[in-house]
């Protein structure tokens, strides 16, 4: 039999050409300013909109189908609809791709901590009344003993902020870090009346503005309860996919074996490259059609999970976990959240002082050596800062790699590239933003070498330093 019969058919122009009509449509529905309901056009409107083939434009229908951008509707007055992103859009792939890189529960713990810090700091500057209120309204929940889920108040600090990043990731991670530990029954009254007053003092420095106070209170909190949620029997530092995967990527059936092949991959420890089966071992594998099968297979291919090669000896293989797929679900869902250069602005300076002390502390234990900042240095002389930022070797994109948590990783990385979609939507607008972008461009490479310097020195206090005051001078 011909191999091509065999191995599912994957053309990796199409692919491209598929991604980039993908891109475009997404693009045109932030323009149009997500009007949710509203019909964007038929097949046929679409294919000479996009210029693209009808294999392709279905491709790209069936990616925008997957981030919830928008989906198609069969009949009179059918087309491609634009839809709502929610939340769990977000968070199975989150998982999904945390899971592959094995992150630890300590991982994502002390990125709540970097990041409920900033709650705290931005929930005292922007409390209202009608915050106040609900806040107060589980308190008295929480001491009354009527409430059981103790993640409730982070969530609603996080709503108070009223920033779409840091409540997007207040939830991402407290939900993560349930699957590590969700054994709430087991823990001791004790735990329930101390959270209970950590609570309390974390709410009432916000509702009076103490910021300082606020961000030492909570940072107090989440460090006593990591401690002690580490210390559990019950507790796992790795992901069980059995347990994390449990309503990710939906119940149809090619969703289902692409979870049920995922859990396999996991489990065995496969490394990237290891073959998981052809397009005929896994139908028969499984007992599946061809069509359940090429589902699941495009799924674990858009998850970048594995990839399929063609010819002889071809099939599905492992690949080596990639965030920019994750990366890119997270920004549209966003934009359509009404993401704006301020919210990025608030986290922006928390976060890279986050990243340098601790990639200085991982340096200063030998755990990395110099040369992965020198050739991000050289990377942003030699190739600009736009092509390095390209290909991750930009100096910020390294340090947050040289910080060993993959987690803050990724809060990182989807900082970098909203704060770069900003700035190229409003620089290719504004020739005066272009130029002022370039007279700052020029600031930028001795800056990182100034944080850089300072960091090979094992100078941390240095290096936050001059990172806090190149932050200043970069502001939106
Ligand atoms: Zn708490
Ligand atoms: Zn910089």
């Amino acid at each position: 039999m011909n191999p091509e019969v065999i191995a599912p058919r994957v053309d990796s122009r199409q692919a491209k050409l598929a991604g980039r009509a993908a891109e475009q449509i997404i693009a045109d529905v932030i323009e149009l300013g997500w009007p949710v309901g509203q019909v964007l056009g038929s097949e046929s409107e679409l294919l000479a909109r996009y210029g693209v083939s009808r294999a392709v434009l279905r491709e790209a229908i069936r990616l925008v189908e997957h981030q919830r951008v928008a989906r198609m509707r069969r009949g009179t007055g059918g087309g491609l609809v634009i839809d709502e992103p929610d939340v769990d859009a977000v968070i199975g792939p989150a998982v999904i791709y945390l899971l592959r890189v094995e992150a630890t529960l300590d991982e994502i713990f002390d990125t709540r901590i970097v990041l409920e810090e900033l709650v705290a700091e931005v929930a005292s500057q922007r409390v209202g009344e009608a915050g106040i209120a609900a806040i107060r309204e589980t308190l008295d929940r929480e001491s009354a003993g009527t409430i059981s889920n103790f993640r409730l108040l982070h969530i609603q600090l996080a709503e108070l902020t009223a920033n779409p990043i840091l409540e997007l990731f207040v939830e991402t991670f407290t939900r993560v870090a349930n699957f590590h530990f969700n054994d709430a029954a087991a823990l001791p009254e004790s735990f329930d009346r101390e959270v209970g007053r950590a609570h309390d003092s974390i709410a009432k420095a916000i509702m009076t503005n103490n910021a300082g106070l606020a961000r030492e209170r909570m940072r107090r909190h989440l460090r006593a309860e990591a401690d002690f949620i580490s210390r559990q029997p019950a507790t796992v530092q790795h992901l069980d996919p059995a347990v994390a995967l449990a309503g990710t990527l939906g119940d149809k059936r090619g969703e289902a074996l692409a979870r049920q092949i995922f859990t396999e991959i996991v489990k065995s420890g496969a490394e990237p490259g290891s073959f998981v089966g052809s397009e005929a071992t896994l139908m028969s594998k499984h007992r599946a059609s061809r069509a359940v099968v090429r589902e699941a297979t495009r799924i674990l291919e858009y998850h970048q999970i594995a990839v399929t090669r063609r010819g002889p000896g071809g099939g599905l293989f492992v690949t080596e976990p990639d965030i920019s797929a994750l990366v890119d679900i997270i920004v549209i869902y966003l934009r359509r959240r009404g993401v704006t250069p301020a919210h990025l602005g608030e986290l922006r300076t928390g976060l890279e002082l986050a990243v340098v002390e601790r990639a200085a502390a991982r340096l200063r234990a030998g755990e990395h050596d110099a040369g992965a900042v020198e050739h991000a240095l050289r990377a942003e002389t030699e190739e600009g800062m736009a092509l390095a930022f390209g290909h991750g070797n930009d100096f910020h994109s390294v340090l947050a790699g040289l910080t060993g948590n993959r987690a803050l990783q990724l809060v990182h990385s989807v900082t970098m590239r909203v704060g770069w979609q900003f700035f190229t939507e409003v620089a290719a607008d504004d020739p005066q933003v272009a130029a002022f972008s370039e007279g700052l461009a020029a600031k930028v490479g001795p800056a990182h070498e100034g944080i850089a310097d300072a960091l090979l020195a094992g100078d941390t206090e240095l290096a936050v330093m001059r990172m806090r005051a190149h932050m200043a001078a970069t502001g939106p």
